[in-house]
């Protein structure tokens, strides 16, 4: 094949993700100097970008189509968190080359999310240079989005799925890396976990209106929660025997790790959120295609607080200049 440019790179690899556009009224797709989209009157544009760099994200030899999953995943995950539909995202994305076979890979990555949710790629910028992949999502809003800072004492303390299974994947990496070293099954489901999180979209959706705050897990609930604590202005109360863990992280790390993992560790952009409780009859009905869990309960005060423990808990998430 001839070699790319960064013009046939756009036509081959990401104009073709521009179409299917769901009720997105597109004036313009990727090809002029800006996208154009008509916008509704009374929406909201509900924005936000996330940047993966190689080696500090995602490990250095990780496949083009899982690391395009997951970056678009991760980004769309903020707009689960508040209650947006995804409308459209463009990509930045730099490259130390232009090998047709990784280019491939990665627009296949993330077309699995284009078609699933109908959200289009309408734009971009592509450059050489170390990788590193900024997705820049945007949402549609048509009330109140969801924050972090309506919870109120007595809400129930609730989560989305299964935690802790991305962070234990990071050790499945390191221990894979060795060619000789063979996966079993909850080995290849945690990896799953880590490389295609799902995007709680329509979970966010149907908390609008019922939940009182929301946030993503991508750094750890600890840490997370803190977060809610603080935008909030109450104390949000943990019980981590109430964590829901799946039962391949049972397995490969036994229940005591898993805990610890559950509570800390980063990565599985599930939803955490606080629900008034004559509310939550009415959320779980809305919501029953999806496990959730209630872990804890909303006080009055300030902080992050486990199993009934007088002593606040101090817990920071990642942080990269920390
Ligand atoms: P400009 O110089 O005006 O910024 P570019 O040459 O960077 O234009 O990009 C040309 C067109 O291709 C623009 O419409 C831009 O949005 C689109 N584009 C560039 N890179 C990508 C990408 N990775 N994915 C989607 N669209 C892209
Ligand atoms: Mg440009």
């Amino acid at each position: 094949m001839a070699a790319e440019t960064e013009f046939s790179i756009i036509e081959r690899y990401f104009a073709p993700l521009a179409h299917p556009r769901g009720s997105l009224k597109v004036e313009q797709g990727p090809g002029d100097d800006c996208g154009v989209v008509t916008l509704t009157k009374g929406a909201s544009l509900c924005f936000s970008i996330d940047t993966m760099v190689e080696g500090i994200h995602f490990p250095e030899d990780a496949a083009p189509g899982k690391i395009a999953y997951r970056a678009l995943a991760a980004a769309m995950s903020d707009l689960a968190a508040m209650g947006a539909t995804p409308l459209f995202f463009t990509v930045a994305l730099t490259l130390p080359k232009a090998d047709p076979e990784w280019l491939a890979g990665f627009s296949a990555g993330l077309k699995i999310l284009v078609e699933k949710y109908r959200f289009p790629l309408l734009g971009g910028d592509t450059t050489k240079g170390p990788l590193t992949i900024s997705i820049q999502v945007h949402g549609e809003l048509m009330q109140r989005g969801l924050l972090r800072s309506g919870a109120q004492p007595n809400d129930i303390i609730a989560v989305s799925g299964t935690l802790g299974d991305a962070g234990a994947a990071l050790s499945v990496l390191e221990s894979s890396s060795d060619a000789q070293y063979e996966l079993d099954e909850s080995e290849r489901y945690l990896l799953g976990r880590y490389y295609f999180p799902t995007p709680r979209i329509e979970l966010g959706r149907s908390l609008l209106g019922c939940a009182s705050a929301c946030i993503d897990i991508s750094d750890g609930l600890l840490s997370e929660a803190g977060h809610i604590a603080e935008a909030s202005s109450v104390g949000l109360y943990i019980d981590s025997y109430a964590l829901p863990l799946s039962a391949h992280l049972k397995a490969f790390k036994g229940e005591s790790m898993a805990r610890k993992l559950a509570l800390s560790s980063g990565d599985d952009y599930e939803l955490l959120f606080t629900v008034p409780p004559e509310k939550w009859n009415e959320l779980l009905s809305r919501c029953s295609d999806i496990n959730i869990s209630p872990i804890g309960r909303v006080k009055p005060g300030s902080g992050v607080y486990l199993d009934n423990a007088d002593a606040r808990v101090f817990q920071r998430g990642f942080q990269h200049f920390a």
